[in-house]
């Protein structure tokens, strides 16, 4: 099967203000990731603040260009951001932000602004009709849908935002940190959400998050980053249960499942040191500052992403990572 979404291979890299001596940092945002995606498939990318998973997924919509790298979309390479045939395909591949109040116009009642992306293309009768309808679908009531975005709440706000880029009917849904903003107890109800219409639609989604426990709920497969580069990917189920990178092992151990008794919990890993800082990359692999299994080589050799078993992948010296081989894998589906 063609996949939907192919990235070879990304490198993005950023000139950071306050550099010393007022020259800009030279920030590797993205160094050198991998991935493909299959029609439906739903991937979580995991990663701390600055890990570039952001970058990531505007780089797979085509919102900016990699430096280096290359991103496919359905067997296509993905046109210039801006143009009229980038215009055409965003129809099929939508973004869903952290905040949906910034996303949506302070000005408009709800139903206009979901109705929007077809009203260009048909009657704005039959539009509102099915705006109403997706609105309805998400779970707002017809009331509902003639407020304002202010007179929403958060969660009612980003299931306007999530119905409005349903209504192209996309192939590909970027959630980047979709609940991040929302109330603890409403952050469930919008993930079950996106899982239901991920799975009704056969939608393909890329769920990015810093928080493992609500990306484990809506991915089938899995990629963990640090500092622009995935550490480990696979089976969302499989590295769950048995994490390999040392890093995935801490992010797993802090994010226990519900109901896993006392030895997981007392198997918790805390990192030592600072969080990562992508204008300051240290060499070699660049968790050894953190990790709790440093060796010597790690400070110079940076280890290779590379096949573990079967549809995984790490990259660690202690776990076949060290070849001076190239990644040659791009993350079939299983
Ligand atoms: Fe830790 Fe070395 Fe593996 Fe990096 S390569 S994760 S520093 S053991
Ligand atoms: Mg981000």
């Amino acid at each position: 099967m063609t996949p939907l979404l192919t990235l070879e291979d990304i490198h993005r890299v950023y000139a950071s203000r306050g550099g010393m001596w007022r020259r800009p940092d030279m920030v590797r945002a993205v160094a050198g990731v991998s991935l493909s995606l299959a029609p439906g498939e739903t991937l979580g990318i995991v990663g701390e603040s600055g890990s570039g998973k952001s970058t990531l997924g505007r780089v797979a919509l085509g919102f900016e260009p990699p430096d280096r790298g290359r991103v496919q979309f359905a067997g296509a390479p993905m046109p210039a951001p801006r143009t009229p045939a980038w215009r055409a395909l965003r129809r099929r591949a939508q973004m869903i932000y952290q905040d949906p109040l910034g996303a949506l116009d302070r000005r408009l009642p709800v139903l206009d602004q979901v109705a929007e992306p077809l009203v260009i293309h048909g009657p704005a009768a039959e539009a509102a009709e099915r705006a109403r309808a997706m609105l309805a679908q998400v779970g707002l009531s017809p009331e509902q849908a003639l407020r304002y975005p202010h007179e929403l709440s958060g969660g009612q706000r980003q299931r306007v935002v999530i119905a409005r880029a349903l209504m192209t009917k996309p192939d590909l849904l970027v959630c980047d940190e979709p609940v991040s903003a929302l109330d603890v107890s409403i952050q469930a109800q919008v993930v079950n959400l996106l899982a239901d219409l991920q799975a009704a639609r056969n939608l393909a989604m890329v769920f990015i998050s810093h928080d493992l426990r609500v990306v484990r709920q809506v991915s089938q497969r899995v990629a963990i980053m640090y500092l622009g580069q995935i550490v480990e990917d696979g089976p969302a189920a499989e590295l769950m249960a048995d994490p390999q990178h040392p890093y995935a092992r801490a992010l797993v151990s802090a994010a226990p499942v519900p109901g896993a008794g006392a030895t997981r919990r007392a198997q918790r890993i805390v990192l030592k040191g600072e969080p990562p800082n992508p204008a300051a990359r240290p060499s070699g692999c660049a968790f050894h500052p953190r990790c709790p299994l440093v060796m010597e080589r790690c400070r110079s050799d940076a280890p290779v992403l590379a096949a573990i078993t079967p549809g995984r992948r790490a990259a660690c010296h202690l776990l076949g990572g060290g070849g001076a081989g190239r990644d040659m894998s791009h993350g079939a589906p299983a």
